[in-house]
Order: C-alpha cells, then sequence, then structure tokens
C-alpha cells in the first residue's frame, strides 16, 4: 500500500487490537510494522496475531513487518483480582512473593532478589515510572512502601529499582524460548530489551541464527555509553525512552534520543523512537499539543519509524493514535523546513562504491525531475544505503526476497515491490518502470533512477545507476542490449 509519507509507524498489538478488522484497520491507517510484545499474552495469542497479519499481508499484496520483543530480565508486578487499582498518595503498599492476586494494599512481585537487595529508603518505579513507591520497611519476602506519587497499577506493569544494582542475565529462560517460538512463526525482527553491552546482541545473534533481524532496544545507560560498539553488532535500534527515562534523570533522555538517531542514520540501519509518544491517547481520542510535538520531533530527527505502544494494544482509540500520527508526518514532511533539516544532519562517510552511486542518485533526483528511485536488493543493504541519503523522490525497493521486503518494512521511505529473479539489468529497468506505473509512482512521461549490482544476486556489489524512461516501448528504443 502507497504510503505518503516517508516515516514508518510500528503498532503494538494487545488486547485491544486482536481481531482481523482492527488489525486491518491499523494497517490502513498507516501502520507498516506490528509489534507483538512477548511480556503479554500466551503463545497462541501471538500465533494468532501472526497469522491474521500474514492474512491481511497476502490480501493487500504488499509486505509487512513484524516485530517481536523480548521481555527480556524485566521486573514486573503479579496480577490483580480486580485486573487494576487505584494508589493514592501517602497511602501504604505492600510488595510480596505471596502468589495470591493483588488488591489495593499488596500484590506481587516474583523476584526474591530485588527482595534481597532493597534497603529502607530506596525508590521503586512502576509502570514507565508514572507510579513512585519508597520503601519504609523490608524482609526477604516483603517491601512495605509509601505511595509517593500514586496512579493507576495494574497487572504485570513493569517496576524499575534505579537506587538498586540488580545481577541480571541478558536472555532469561523465558527469553530463549519465546525468540524460538517467534522465529519459527517467521517473524521479521527480534527485538532484544536491556541490552547492556554488545556481547549480549552477539549472543542473541546466535540463537537467532539469521532467521530474523535483530533490534537493540536502548533503555539501560550502560548501553548509552557503549552505543557505537552496540550498533555495529545490531541491524537495528529502538530508543525506549520508559526505561531509559527512568534509569537516568528525564531531562537526559531527548539528547541522547537526538545522538542515537543521527549514529543510526549515519550507519544506515533503521531506528524507531518509541514509548508514550501519544500516551493520552489511550483514553482519549485527540492526542496532547506536547504529544504531537514530540511526534513531529522524531520525524523532523530523521528518525525511521515512530511507535505506538499501550495506546494501539490496550488503549481505547488505537485506529485513531495511527491516523494520528500518519498526519502528523505528512505535514511534518510537508514542511520546507523539515528538508533544510533532513539534509543539515546527513553525515556522509563514503567509503564504497554503493556510498557513491547512491549520493549520486539522491543528487540527479534533485537537479532534474526524477520522480523514483528504484533499488534492486537482496540482502537490502543497497536500500538501507539509499534511505539513508534521505533523498526528496519516493524509494522504490525490488527484491525476489520477501523477507527482505518484510524487514525493509521499518526503513524510511521504502516502498518494497515484490520482482521475480533477475538475469539481465534491462529486465531490472523494465520492471522497474512497471513497477513505478503500477504503484502510481510515475506516469510513462516520467523518468526514473535505477540502481543495481551486476551480476545480480552477488550481494555488495552495487554498480550501476541508469537514468531510464518509463515508458517501457522507450526503454527498449533506447538501450543497446
Ligand atoms: P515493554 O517494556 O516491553 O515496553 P510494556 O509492559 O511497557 O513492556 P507495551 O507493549 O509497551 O508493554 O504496552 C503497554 C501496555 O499495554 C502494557 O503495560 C500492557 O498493559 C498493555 N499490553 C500491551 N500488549 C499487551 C498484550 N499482548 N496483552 C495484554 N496487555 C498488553
Ligand atoms: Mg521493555
Ligand atoms: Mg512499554
Amino acid at each position: 500500500m502507497r504510503r505518503h509519507r516517508n516515516v514508518k509507524i510500528v503498532a503494538t498489538l494487545g488486547p485491544a487490537s486482536s481481531d482481523y478488522e482492527t488489525i486491518k484497520a491499523l494497517h490502513e491507517a498507516g501502520a507498516d510494522v506490528f509489534r507483538l510484545n512477548m511480556s503479554h499474552g500466551s503463545h497462541d495469542e501471538t500465533r494468532e496475531r501472526h497469522r491474521i497479519i500474514r492474512e491481511i499481508e497476502r490480501e493487500l499484496d504488499g509486505p509487512i513487518g513484524i516485530l517481536a520483543d523480548l521481555q527480556g530480565p524485566k521486573l514486573r508486578v503479579g496480577k490483580f483480582a480486580n485486573g487494576e487499582e487505584e494508589l493514592e498518595e501517602g497511602a501504604m503498599f505492600r510488595l510480596d512473593l505471596d502468589k495470591a492476586k493483588g488488591d489495593a494494599r499488596r500484590v506481587r512481585l516474583p523476584h526474591p532478589e530485588i527482595f534481597a537487595a532493597l534497603k529502607p529508603g530506596a525508590t521503586l518505579l512502576v509502570n514507565d515510572g508514572k507510579i513512585m513507591l519508597q520503601v519504609k520497611d523490608c524482609g526477604a519476602d516483603f517491601a512495605d512502601c509509601e505511595v509517593l506519587t500514586g496512579g493507576t497499577i495494574s497487572n504485570r506493569k513493569g517496576v524499575n529499582v534505579p537506587d538498586v544494582v540488580l545481577p541480571l542475565a541478558a536472555l532469561s529462560e523465558k527469553d530463549r524460548e519465546d525468540l524460538e517460538f517467534a522465529c519459527d512463526l517467521g517473524v521479521d525482527w527480534i527485538a532484544l530489551s536491556f541490552v547492556q553491552r554488545p556481547e549480549d546482541v552477539l549472543e542473541a545473534r546466535e540463537l537467532v541464527a539469521g532467521r530474523a533481524a535483530v533490534l537493540s532496544k536502548i533503555e539501560k545507560p550502560a548501553a548509552v555509553k557503549c552505543f557505537a560498539d552496540i550498533l555495529e553488532v545490531s541491524d537495528g535500534v529502538m530508543v525506549a525512552r520508559g526505561d531509559l527515562g527512568v534509569e537516568l534523570p528525564v531531562q537526559n533522555v531527548p539528547p541522547i534520543q537526538k545522538r542515537l538517531v543521527r549514529q543510526c542514520r549515519a550507519a544506515a540501519k533503521p531506528v524507531i523512537v518509541a514509548t508514550q509518544m501519544l500516551e493520552s491517547m489511550i483514553e482519549s481520542p485527540v492526542p496532547t499539543r506536547a504529544e504531537v510535538s514530540d511526534v513531529a520531533n522524531a520525524i523532523y530527527e530523521g528518525a525511521d519509524a515512530v511507535m505506538l505502544s499501550a495506546e494501539s494494544a490496550a488503549g481505547d482509540y488505537p485506529v485513531e493514535a495511527v491516523t494520528t500520527m500518519n498526519n502528523v508526518a505528512v505535514e511534518v514532511e510537508h514542511d520546507p523546513n523539515y528538508r533544510v533539516i533532513i539534509e543539515a544532519s546527513r553525515q556522509a562517510e563514503r567509503k564504497s562504491v554503493a556510498d557513491g552511486i547512491v549520493a549520486a542518485a539522491r543528487e540527479i533526483a534533485e537537479t532534474t525531475d526524477i520522480k523514483v528511485i528504484c533499488c534492486f536488493t537482496q540482502s537490502g543493504t543497497t536500500a538501507l544505503l539509499t534511505a539513508r541519503e534521505r533523498p526528496r523522490v519516493p524509494i522504490i525497493a525490488m527484491t525476489s526476497l520477501r523477507g527482505t521486503a518484510r524487514r525493509l518494512a521499518l526503513s524510511w521511505g521504502t516502498n518494497c515491490i515484490m520482482t521475480g529473479e533477475l538475469q539481465r539489468f534491462k529486465q531490472a529497468v523494465v520492471n522497474s518502470a512497471r513497477a513505478a506505473r503500477v504503484h502510481g509512482f510515475a506516469t510513462p512521461d516520467d523518468q526514473i533512477l535505477v540502481i543495481a549490482g551486476v551480476p545480480f544476486n552477488q550481494p555488495g556489489t552495487t554498480n550501476i545507476l541508469r537514468v531510464a524512461p518509463c515508458d517501457e516501448s522507450l526503454i527498449f528504443a533506447s538501450d543497446p542490449e
């Protein structure tokens, strides 16, 4: 489905968005990639969501990306008898190891290692830092806390203990099972939570074994410190601002976000800005001005994708939230200032023929009336390099590999179209022209740019750049071979 914007939208699926109609409506409203959060729901529920997405993909005949997000060593409270409770400021609330469902006075926190490490005075933050508790008294299996900041606490909300260092492995037993399950299903991206070191990513890469691309969620101060090394071994990145803003002072998050987005773009790897982007839309059909600014800023920064979490997974207005993001994106990208900012932030490190070819393609498209850049890609690299240039004209990524097309659904400005295996370059030009016409990117009177590597199917051979007419008869007339 052709979008009229470049930034991509990731929507998390959950109880508010699991039936065929809603998922299809989310996709039609603008969701390019769906996130399946392995922290919530059963394997059967995840499998069903995956099946529905693939069914919609078949019907609409356009690749849709699926990202499975592993829970990682995240601490979470248990469940409540009523599903949720309201915590009032000044009240006392107990965390313990009791398996009974929670109420307004207590809930289970199934992590003995936290109780062992807690001391009176320590703070606990719940639900991306929205609720703050302070430990008054604690023992091996309980902590009595005063509610410093109240709010709604509900089933399996995340808990952070910023004052306490906990010894945590990167991948739990559950994560390994979930990873295997998700790879078997055929997801396109595996997201790793709480990455701290490049070794954490390498460990997961080994288990994934090429079955999906690997995305590192940056939500720990330690990961920010060694970000360059983590980026090097990752296929993509998520700036997971929820935990980042809890583990670091909140005001540190925006500069980090800007830096990470730039580094990812320089490395030609997709980056998602995530968490609380339209948080008020969980309960309201309209966003706040500040939220709209936040989404707009991420787009001005040049992020590949913006993401919805609870807004689409558990909110009352999932489709409206996607529509809002789509509208903000269209408006920002039409602002002449957007081009100025995007071009000023281009960091061109040109080391290869491919780097030079994609830069030349962008320049030609800027100086002449080219309608679209078509690039042939099997591994996806040529498309990623083209996207890094953030050209003014749309990019069509032509590939014969469905997995590549689906992975590229996350990348800025990349429209993926399936093509057969090719033998000759001329056929690539003909297929590009046809795709550009059929999908409404160009008319027969227009010119297009084609980038490819010949011989085909050899990775790293991007070596041809051709300006071609979009009219097939002219291609045959103008081309000697
Ligand atoms: P993470 O730290 O991985 O982001 P999270 O708990 O914040 O985990 P999100 O996917 O960001 O989860 O979604 C936000 C909220 O939406 C969750 O706290 C949960 O209440 C709800 N939610 C999301 N997905 C599901 C699901 N599949 N089943 C039940 N609730 C869900
Ligand atoms: Mg998380
Ligand atoms: Mg979240």
